[in-house]
C-alpha cells in the first residue's frame, strides 16, 4: 500500500513509457488516434495508413464498448482485439483499448499496450485493483461526473496495487451546458499538471461530441498542458457504428496533426 497521495507529492510530470520508444509526459505530445469502435479490417487499415503517413504511432480502438444503450453496437469483443493487434503490428503501432470489466483484464492485457479504463468505470474499484496488479500502462479516463479529487483517488487505487504507470485522460464532464456532449475541463488538465506527477492527455472527441469542434478542443487541451490527445477518427463517419457524430473524418487528420504541431511548438514540444 502506497500511503502518499500523488497530489501531496506534487512534482514535475513523471513520463510513462508505453513501448517502441514512446513515452507519455515527455517532451513530445503523443497523438493517439483511431476509431471509437473497431469495426472491420478495412476501417483499421485505412486509419493505420494515414497514421503512418503522419508519423503517428499509437492507435486507439474499442473492442469492448461501454454503450449507454444495450441495443447499440457493443463492439466485436475478442475478434476486435485480435484485429486491432494484427493491424497495429503490421504497421508497427501501439494499441490502446478498453477493459470493460474485471473478467476482461487478462484478455485485454494480452492484446493491448495500454489498457483504457472508461469514464463510466472510473470508480469501478475492483477493475482499478485488477489493472493495478499489472505491469502495463493504464489510461484512466475521468468520470464524467467526477471531481478532480475523485479522479486522482481512483488513480491512487491503481497505484496502491503497485502499478504506477498511469496516464490520466480528461474527456469532458457533464455540466449544465447541453449544447455540446460534455464540457472539456481545461482547468483540470492544468491543475493535474501543476499538482501531480501523472501525465495527462485530453480527449476532444468525447469532450465535445462534434467533429467540427474536435480540432479547436484539441488545441485547447494541448495549450492547457496536455501531454497528448486521444482522438476518434473514421474513414466514413456517417457509417460509423458508434460515435460517428464526433469522429474526425480521416481526411482531416493532417489538419489535426498540423494544429497539434503548432501548439506544441509554441510550448517547446514536439508531436509524436
Ligand atoms: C471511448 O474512448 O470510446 C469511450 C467510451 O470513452 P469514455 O469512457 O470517455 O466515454
Ligand atoms: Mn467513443
Amino acid at each position: 500500500m502506497i500511503a502518499t497521495l500523488q497530489t501531496e507529492a506534487a512534482t514535475h510530470t513523471r513520463a510513462v513509457a508505453i513501448g517502441k520508444g514512446i513515452a507519455i509526459g515527455g517532451d513530445a505530445v503523443v497523438l493517439m488516434v483511431g476509431p471509437c469502435a473497431v469495426e472491420d479490417e478495412a476501417q483499421l487499415r485505412a486509419i493505420a495508413e494515414a497514421m503512418v503517413a503522419h508519423g503517428l504511432r499509437v492507435m486507439r480502438g474499442g473492442a469492448f464498448k461501454p454503450r449507454t444503450s444495450p441495443y447499440a453496437f457493443q463492439g466485436l469483443g475478442l475478434e476486435g482485439l485480435k484485429l486491432l493487434r494484427r493491424i497495429a503490428d503490421e504497421y508497427d503501432l501501439l494499441v490502446v483499448t478498453e477493459a470493460l470489466g474485471v473478467e476482461h483484464v487478462p484478455l485485454v492485457a494480452e492484446y493491448a499496450d495500454v489498457i483504457q479504463i472508461g469514464s463510466r468505470n472510473m470508480q469501478h474499484f475492483p477493475l482499478l485493483w485488477a489493472v493495478g496488479e499489472l505491469d502495463k500502462p493504464v489510461l484512466l479516463k475521468r468520470g464524467f461526473m467526477s471531481t478532480v479529487r475523485e479522479w486522482l483517488l481512483a488513480a491512487e487505487h491503481i497505484r496502491s496495487r503497485g502499478n504506477e504507470r498511469i496516464i490520466l485522460c480528461e474527456r469532458g464532464i457533464r455540466t449544465f451546458e447541453t449544447a455540446t456532449r460534455n464540457t472539456l475541463d481545461t482547468n483540470a488538465i492544468a491543475l493535474v499538471k501543476a499538482t501531480t506527477s501523472f501525465p495527462v492527455i485530453g480527449d476532444p472527441s468525447h469532450a465535445t461530441g462534434r467533429a467540427d469542434l474536435v480540432i479547436p478542443a484539441a488545441r485547447a487541451a494541448l495549450a492547457a498542458g496536455a501531454d497528448g490527445l486521444l482522438v476518434e477518427v473514421h474513414p466514413h463517419p456517417l457509417q460509423a457504428l458508434s460515435d460517428g457524430e464526433q469522429a474526425l473524418p480521416l481526411e482531416q487528420l493532417p489538419q489535426l496533426v498540423e494544429a497539434a504541431r503548432r501548439i506544441a511548438a509554441a510550448l517547446g514540444r514536439t508531436v509524436q
